[in-house]
């Protein structure tokens, strides 16, 4: 057999097949063709050697900002995805039914990574870094919003509303119910952002249903989901038990040491774990989904836990287990090639608070469609200053 690719000697994590071992993985016409304790590549036209090295589907962000020139904060999703280990990104809101069009001509159909997006309830999606989106509640308009979504159904994942009362004053209330109407009309998950609100977060979490997800979950930027305490709160609880996904979504301002150290304390881990990578954090604290995982490694989470929280659950969170998020036979040939390093790294939170970490995650290729993205070192600031063995 002819094989475009053979990924030889990597460790394989794939926690959707409960898969933690030394494979070799064979690619053919963009897909999966083999994974198995041994594959020969006398006929490959490409060796990857991963000895040492770990493999995981390729990687799944639920939180981006790839409208690039349009959206205030978006970066470009080629250099801030594909190239550092994600092959699915997905953009949350930066469009909303005013600019999707362009947003699917103009970036979902150019660039290699695989984007897909929450469609913002406001129609102008995250335009300005000053004027809130829905400051003027009339931009929140559920018929345009449902329309704009059907058009691109395949792209078009749920729908996002953004609930700080710096983006939209006392909107808070009228903008949750249309987003949650626009949401049950197609079917699909609602993306809240918490964090800065004017009333506490139970006020929005009892209107979740399951499969609804919140993000910035772990934000030190009050009111949050632990208590004066430090215990997780009831409705967060009850929440998680009915099946609503608690999301990372790191960012510049939404993700706090404290609080998540809080929460692993009272046995309230996340859902899924995304980076919300975008322009004011991409130099750091983000820099990418990978140090963003490496952090749940210091929490205390296992590899296999990290990998699964960017794998699995993200495509579960938006029905696409089927699709991506695991190296199943037959699936398209989306890989991530990892190292896990051992050492010292100052990991900061978007609070500026730092915890000395002894992992780091970061990508050495990436594969999607079955060819070839490896990243550019140094591009990679957060080793800059670093001494590490490999
Ligand atoms: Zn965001």
């Amino acid at each position: 057999m002819t094989w475009d690719l053979v990924i030889k000697n990597g460790t394989v994590i794939d926690p959707a097949q409960n898969l933690h071992a030394k494979r070799d993985i064979a690619i053919a016409g963009g897909k999966i063709r083999a994974v198995e304790e041994y594959v020969s590549d006398g006929d490959a036209h490409d060796v990857l050697e991963a000895d040492g090295l770990i493999v995981t589907p390729g990687l799944v962000d639920l939180h981006v900002h790839v409208w690039w020139g349009v959206a205030h904060l978006a970066v470009e999703a080629d250099p801030s995805s594909l190239y550092r280990g994600v092959t699915t990104a997905i953009d949350a809101g930066s469009a909303g039914a005013n600019t999707i069009a362009g947003f699917h001509r103009y970036v979902m159909q150019k660039v290699d990574t695989r984007v897909l997006a929450f469609l913002h309830i406001s129609g102008m999606g995250q335009l300005d870094s000053e004027i809130g989106e829905l400051e003027d509640v009339r931009w929140a308009r559920v018929e345009k919003a449902v329309e704009a979504a059907r058009m691109f159904p395949e792209v078009i994942v749920g729908i996002k509303v953004r609930l700080s009362e710096a983006i939209l004053g006392n909107n808070d209330l009228v903008a949750m119910d249309r987003a949650l109407e626009a949401s049950s009309q197609l079917g699909k998950p609602l993306m809240i952002h918490i964090g800065g609100t004017i009333n506490p977060v139970e006020r929005y979490l009892e209107q979740l249903r399951p499969g609804d997800i919140v993000t910035h979950s772990f934000t030190g930027n009050p009111p949050g989901i632990v208590d004066n305490t430090g215990k997780v709160i009831d409705a967060a609880r009850d929440a998680m038990n009915r099946g609503v996904n608690f999301d990372v979504g790191h960012g510049a301002g939404s993700f706090s040491f404290d609080v998540a150290e809080k929460c692993a304390a009272d046995g309230f881990g996340p859902g899924t774990v995304s980076s919300d990578v975008h322009r004011y954090n991409i130099r750091g604290p983000v820099f990418d989904l990978l140090t963003t995982l490496s952090k749940y490694l210091y929490l205390g989470f296992s590899l296999d836990q990290v990998i699964a929280f960017a794998t699995q659950r993200p495509a579960s969170a938006i029905g696409m287990a089927n699709t991506i998020g695991s190296l199943r036979v037959g699936a398209d040939a989306d890989v991530s090639i990892i190292r896990l390093l051992e050492g010292n790294f100052e990991l900061t939170d978007a609070r500026g608070a730092t915890r000395n970490g002894k992992q780091l995650l970061v990508p050495v290729d990436t594969v999607r469609n079955g060819r070839r993205y490896p990243p550019h070192h140094s591009a990679h600031p957060h080793l800059v200053g670093h001494h590490h063995g490999h």
